[in-house]
């Protein structure tokens, strides 16, 4: 049985009782909140951009897309692209100075921050197929949202967090696991009341990245990576203790509130009537 924490997200305590392989996300959750503030924030050229290339799937919402990278790992037909892009939804850094070398963190381009510069290239050409830059917006609205959570940009040697195994609430898990889900779950709101809350909490007082492009997402994987090495993300021992719920917790939801605004450049960047190729 191959199943993902990813589509299995809201139920948290089924969640921590499954072996599940290697998590690879923020859970739905986490992807939907991003989404929702982007979207709050996006220019009307690039929002009505949004919506157009939206209208196949029946939506209008970007929290609606924002999983589906992870989703198409359990869909055969999507094989191919999910051995293709599987290892973008991440970053492991091979030492703990933090330092984005790519022909060292990100050989053969895979990695968050080659992902993320690819599908924004694509999303960006409007000369290609709606479909293509379509599939391209699902994977930029998930890589931003994935890079900000802080083990997504950790250490080779125990796979982000993966193999750091353990005990919360009252039940086997791995530190990555916590992340992605087990700290958000225990607000015990939806994606959208999530967001509600967050982006009532007003401006965000966090410094931006002066660079653009590929050097962009590089900092924003050396500033989670950063977070990992320094806010005490690794526990004392292993188990999660409320006491570090409640201490870590703000730092997952102010990533989620910092992924929400550079999402929203780079779409404004992206799909504004300043952006894109001719
Ligand atoms: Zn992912």
């Amino acid at each position: 049985m191959r199943r993902s924490i990813h589509l299995s997200g809201l139920a948290l305590g089924a969640v921590l009782s499954l072996a599940a392989p290697l998590a690879m996300a923020w859970g739905p959750l986490g992807h939907s909140i991003v989404a929702d503030l982007a979207q709050r924030q996006l220019s009307p050229e690039a929002s009505a951009e949004v919506q157009r290339l939206l209208a196949p799937d029946h939506t209008r919402q970007l929290a609606d897309i924002a999983s589906w990278p992870d989703m198409i790992q359990d869909d055969p037909g999507q094989a191919g692209l999910w051995q293709q892009t599987r290892r973008q939804h991440y970053i492991n850094f091979g030492s703990a100075d933090c330092r984005y070398v790519p022909e060292r963190d990100c050989r053969g381009g895979q990695c968050v921050v080659a992902g993320l510069q690819h599908y924004v290239e694509v999303l960006s050409d409007r000369k290609l197929p709606d479909a293509q830059r379509l599939q391209a917006l699902k994977f930029v609205v998930h890589f931003v949202g994935d890079e900000h959570q802080p083990l997504h940009d950790g250490y080779r040697d125990d796979k982000g967090g993966n193999a750091y195994q353990v005990q919360f609430d009252g039940r086997g898990s791995n530190l990555h696991r916590v992340w992605d889900s087990g700290l958000l779950g225990t607000r015990h709101l939806g994606w959208q009341a999530y967001a509600d809350k967050l982006a009532a909490e007003g401006p965000l007082g966090a410094p931006d990245v002066n660079a653009a492009g590929v050097e962009r997402y590089a900092a924003w994987a050396e500033a989670s990576c950063r977070i990992t090495r320094d806010q005490g993300v690794y526990p004392a021992g292993h188990v999660i203790e409320a006491s570090y719920v409640t201490s870590r917790l703000p730092i997952a939801e102010q990533q989620l509130r910092i992924a929400g605004r550079h999402l929203a450049e780079v779409l404004n960047e992206s799909l504004g009537t300043a952006g894109g190729k001719p």
